[in-house]
């Protein structure tokens, strides 16, 4: 941490304590439990008698301003345990943090005549905690123990000037206006529903830009000797306790019965894979080989996490297991390297960071097997001419891995690609292939993904384009707009023609004026409009706007599917 980042945690602690000062003076019987600063702010967890709402926050904030003006010196003190436990007896908060801190002495912030259990850290004055903002309440545990007491946390930021915190104010609007939760309903692409919550629900258009993700990923996968699969969302619980998942994830999986035996919905689509690795016997010949699968995992959520589609319970992986020997892992890896590049670079994604993770303290598989698959790791990422850090003795216990992050329009950063070397996939699951001296031995499994969860990206590429999906994935692609009725059937055509060349089409069948329907076509974030009027029928041409409002006349109906091919790739 630099000294302005430590400055700023030191302005936003402080500014929490400015918080539960407030608290106390207008809510007395608030039992007050912790207020750190974060990475965007602060809160403060506490036990209201009736819950804060949104409303109480302007007048809290108003208190703070007030207390803020009295310019209270903020002093530290050491005081016995006995003396603190005397001043927090009604507060069974307090108590079991004082019991918590090692010694006889606990720390106490003072300031006018509030005073806060607190090893230390603060600004001089309340009078310089001047820039901050309130942002909201959540719900929050103790000591973030799911089955502690539930509490209320009300969150803030700070800043050190007025300008920092307009910035941010005006950022977070941003934020706000393209939610890709607001802008899922705005354009009709998907909902959820009390019915299955966690769960999402893709209407046509939502279905339309998924399926365009897909079949952009599929064509790469093609030219790469990928071969797709599917296997059953639901598996009998014994696979699961074999793959291990059971034990480290089962609080995480859903569960069923079917006649009387323990099935599991899957929570990955690694098992499955191997199932069909295993069907018959496999030879070094066919190595590396690659099996995709679209698969649809499960996976349990705490319902107050569940966020749009950023945080579901159901989504798609755009999954692939690569089987192949130690020596492929290089020319495997770096191939992966490529198309993840090639893909986050389609989607405007420039700023990517790589990180490779490196064996941790406990792992499986011999030191030299770990060595040489990290080496391959380290020489595709080299090959591939990228930059990345090394993140030592982070890698899974089964193998290292690659991770991709990308920082989207609105400069968030996100995690999505991982690639995941395995040693012990083959072993669980007793995967071999014959060699070519006709002995037995077990593959190097590669899994990897490049969207991740593609509802997750497909709510960050919302977010990231604001809306404006690109050409290539929009759920309406081109928008027929004619002048008048007279040009509806050179339309239908020019909409067939469209639509044989795989454009996603569609013709405003509305009586409005021109002007009308191309206020709607933008209003729907279409990428591209055809107008056509009487003269573009009789030259058999059309009008081409975009959603910046540029025109390009007298477009020929070859030119114009040529282009729109072009932009479909
Ligand atoms: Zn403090
Ligand atoms: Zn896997």
């Amino acid at each position: 941490m630099n000294a302005n980042q430590e400055n700023l945690k030191i302005l936003r602690h402080s500014a929490a304590h400015l918080l539960a000062q407030a608290i106390s003076e207008l809510f007395p019987e608030t039992l007050l439990t912790i207020g750190p600063a974060t990475e965007e702010g602060f809160f403060y967890d506490m036990l209201p008698t009736t819950n804060f709402r949104d409303e109480d926050l302007p007048k809290i904030e108003a208190r703070m301003l007030e207390l803020a003006n009295q310019d209270y010196p903020i002093t530290h003190t050491e005081i016995s345990k006995t003396e603190a436990r005397k001043l927090y007896q009604n507060n069974p908060f307090k108590l079991e943090l004082i019991d918590n801190i090692p010694g006889e002495t606990v720390g106490l912030a003072t300031q006018g005549n509030f005073y806060d259990l607190c090893r230390g850290g603060h600004v001089a004055s309340t009078g310089l905690i001047k820039h901050f903002k309130l942002s909201g309440i959540s719900g929050a545990y103790w000591r973030a123990n799911r089955d502690g007491q539930a509490l209320q946390r009300i969150h803030g930021t700070a800043f050190p000037t007025a300008q920092e915190l307009t910035d941010y104010e005006e950022h977070q609007a941003e934020l706000l206006k393209y939610d890709h939760r607001r802008l899922g309903k705005q354009l009709d692409l998907f909902s959820f529903h009390d019915e299955g919550p966690g769960f999402p629900f893709f209407h046509p258009k939502g279905k339309a830009v998924i399926n365009a993700l897909t079949a952009y990923l599929r064509k790469i996968q093609r030219t790469h000797n990928y071969q797709e699969i599917s296997t059953p969302i639901v598996l009998n619980e014994e696979l699961w306790h074999k793959s291990g998942h059971y034990q480290h994830y089962k609080d995480n999986m859903y569960f069923c019965k079917i006649d009387d035996a323990s099935y599991a919905i899957k929570p990955m689509n690694c098992p499955g894979s191997a199932l069909v690795f295993k069907t018959r016997p496999r030879s070094y010949r066919e190595l590396p080989l690659k099996l995709a699968e679209y698969g649809l995992v499960h996976r349990h959520e705490l319902s107050g996490v569940l966020h749009g589609l950023f945080r579901v319970r159901s989504f798609t992986q755009d999954d692939a297991h690569i089987y192949c020997m130690v020596d492929q892992v290089e020319s495997e890896v770096l191939s992966i390297i490529e198309n993840t590049n090639k893909v986050l670079n389609k989607f405007n994604f420039t700023n990517i960071e790589i990180a490779l993770s490196t064996k941790p303290a406990k792992s499986m598989g011999s030191d030299e097997l770990w060595a040489k698959a990290t080496d391959a790791l380290k020489n595709a990422l080299r090959s591939a001419g990228a930059n990345y850090k090394i993140q030592e003795g982070e890698g899974a216990f089964y193998g290292p891995k690659i991770e991709f992050k990308i920082k989207d329009s609105m400069g968030r950063e996100w995690q999505c690609g991982t690639v995941q070397v395995d040693f012990f996939l083959a072993e669980n699951f007793d995967v071999v292939y014959t060699t070519d001296n006709d002995t037995k031995t077990r593959p190097v499994v590669i899994h990897h993904v490049i969207y991740g969860s593609m509802e997750r990206f497909f709510g960050i590429l919302l977010e990231h384009f604001k809306g404006q999906l690109p050409f290539l994935i929009a759920p309406v692609q081109i928008k027929i707009l004619t002048i008048t009725d007279t040009q509806k059937p050179y339309a239908i055509d020019l909409k067939q023609q469209l639509e044989q060349v795989g454009i996603r089409v569609e013709i405003d069948q509305s009586s409005d004026p021109i002007s009308g329907k191309i206020k709607t076509a933008q209003l729907d974030k279409i990428p591209w409009m055809i107008v056509i009027g009487n003269k573009e029928v009789e030259n058999k041409t059309v009008t081409l706007r975009y959603q910046d409002g540029k025109q390009e006349f007298g477009i020929s109906t070859p030119k114009l599917l040529a282009d729109a091919e072009i932009h479909n790739k």
